[in-house]
């Protein structure tokens, strides 16, 4: 064993050959130093641990082993994904695509300096979130508008605004949990305002608010629950009886709706789902949404409504602490641009491109799809199936859409295995892994990328990832 040791080249030797030297210049000479002595210590791990006889390769393969286990490495943590997940705003995958002129806005924008906070028209001070307030105002029919980071920034700074150190009433059945951090007691707790619960679980009745309103009261809140349904004995109050009851007491109302359509959704058969306008029509005097839920654009929170309540909000303090950015701002006023125009819409943001995509030309993608790959080493079957997308994003969790998926069985590894492998494929692709199955639903793959889907597969048989 120690002979097969002193065969190997030292860490100089690899350092001097092309493959690395190239490396050195492309990343940095410490680092391809370490990887080199990382790459020979896992090495004489696995030869003193193997009870097989070993071929040492030679110098110039391991160094072109190296360079090439090196530059998987060296891969940013953060990559484009293809999404054949079939949910549409995946949280894990960034939510809503965006679209092509928002994101040269972006570009524009980014490049360079722009009036982010200084009003052109008279060479004073503006203010930061003017640029999207009008389109917000148009868009909702509200007075006024604010953006921040995301939805539960815009939750804790519009609470800790209204209503810090006040009582803010919120059924039982609206006191939910999004995934991860995000629980509204918690977040109500960081406002400094106090959560009053009120009815139960499954009902919750007028007579409940009229009852908690106090002189501690401060706000009543309405929450959406985007991602449960309760069904059976249940009762809830109208956003209109919200603010009738609230209105008798001058008290606001703050709907947080969630997911922010602008337009109707049951056109692309999803029910239920708050749209702004309505909300705002219904009387409520703040309304709060994500900017890359159904709005499809950036990662912000949008707050609208009564412009008493929006100018006391971007006087909180909170306001600098969540404020964002100039590219932020540039692709969501252009993509709240291409909703005045709905037909331009569909066409360009690609959240409502997926929704509108008809099921018979994913059938078609997907039939083509399986004709490229289906021969491929690493499939051992491979056919084409019916199947439903979900929204996701904690947008109507019991609500589903039509698709078709390519369904694949694997050869040679487990279904978990070769998910794994072809996550870290280039491209990077994941799919939904569904009895024993991968499948990937054409739905949120956009038609551009098909071919690259199957690169993705090529490299898997060719043994290029791993
Ligand atoms: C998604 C959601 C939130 C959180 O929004 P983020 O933009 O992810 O911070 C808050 N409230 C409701 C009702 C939601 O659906």
């Amino acid at each position: 064993m120690r002979n097969v040791f002193r065969n190997l080249p030292s860490v100089n030797q690899l350092l001097d050959s092309a493959p690395l030297k190239k490396m050195v210049e492309s990343v940095n000479h410490r680092v391809v130093v370490d990887g080199v002595r990382t790459f020979l210590d896992e090495l004489r791990d696995q030869v003193s641990t193997t009870t097989e006889d070993v071929v040492i390769p030679t110098a110039h393969e391991l160094a072109e082993k190296i360079a090439k286990w090196l530059a998987t490495e060296e891969r940013p943590y953060l990559r484009p994904v293809i999404n054949a997940t079939g949910i549409i705003l995946h949280t894990g995958l960034g939510r809503a695509p965006l679209a092509k002129p928002a994101i040269d806005a972006m570009n524009e924008i980014a490049d360079g300096y722009a009036s982010v906070e200084v009003d052109l028209a008279t060479g004073n001070r503006g203010q930061r979130t003017k640029s999207v307030e009008r389109l917000l105002c148009e868009l909702t029919g509200a007075e006024a508008a604010a953006v921040v980071n995301n939805n539960a920034g815009a939750t804790l700074l519009t609470l800790s605004a209204i209503a810090s150190g006040k009582e803010v009433i919120v059924s039982r059945g609206q006191l939910i949990e999004i995934g991860g951090s995000y629980r509204l007691p918690k977040v109500m707790e960081c406002s400094g305002a106090i959560l009053r619960e009120v009815g139960t679980t499954n009902k919750t009745h007028e007579s409940d608010y009229e009852d908690a309103i106090n002189e501690e009261t401060g706000a009543l809140l309405k929450v959406h629950p985007s991602n449960f349904e309760v069904v059976g004995f249940t009762k809830s109050v109208s956003l209109k009886e919200m603010v009738r009851i609230a209105s008798a007491h001058r008290l606001p109302v703050i709907d947080d709706i969630g997911s922010g359509a602008l337009v109707d959704f049951s056109k692309y058969g999803l029910t239920d789902e708050p749209i702004a306008a309505e909300s705002i029509r219904d009387g409520a005097d703040v309304i709060l949404f994500s900017g890359d839920k159904l709005v499809g654009g950036p990662q912000c929170g949008i707050i609208c409504g009564k412009k008493i309540w929006i100018e006391k909000i971007l006087k909180n303090p909170l306001m600098r602490a969540l404020r964002v950015d100039k590219i932020t701002l540039a692709a969501l006023a252009t993509t709240l641009g291409l909703y005045r125009n709905l037909e331009q819409a569909e066409q360009k943001i690609p959240l409502l491109r997926m929704l509108s995509m008809p099921v018979e030309n994913l059938k078609l993608r997907a039939e083509k799809l399986a004709g490229q790959i289906g021969h491929l080493d690493c499939i051992d079957s491979c056919e084409v199936v019916e199947e439903a997308s979900m929204l996701g994003g904690g947008s109507l969790p019991t609500q589903t859409i039509p698709t078709w998926c390519v369904a694949i069985t694997a050869n040679g590894s487990s279904i978990d295995q070769f998910a794994a492998k072809l996550r870290n494929s280039t491209p990077s692709v994941i799919g939904r892994v569904q009895k024993e199955r991968l499948l990937l639903d054409l739905r949120t793959i956009s038609p551009a990328q098909d071919l690259h889907l199957v690169t993705a597969f090529e490299h898997l048989d060719s043994g290029e990832n791993r």
